[in-house]
């Protein structure tokens, strides 16, 4: 079984939607622009990532969950 994943593509424009709907998941670096918070369950967090993938103007956030 693949690990659980979470990728921002290039296209992110950096408008932190993803990072103020799901901040238990999500953090916005200055300069870098969203990550995933370290220590974070992945898994666990699934549908909300998903949920939020939907939101994202660019189609960006990809995942495998
Ligand atoms: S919602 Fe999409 S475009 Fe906006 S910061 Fe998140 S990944 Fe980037």
């Amino acid at each position: 079984m693949k690990k659980p994943v979470v990728l921002f593509e290039e296209s992110c424009v950096k408008c932190a939607i993803c990072t103020e709907e799901a901040p238990e998941v999500f953090v916005f670096v200055e300069k870098i622009g969203p990550q995933v918070k370290e220590g974070v369950d992945i898994a666990s967090h699934s549908e909300k990532i998903k949920k939020v993938a939907q939101f994202c103007p660019m189609e960006c956030i990809k995942y495998h969950l």
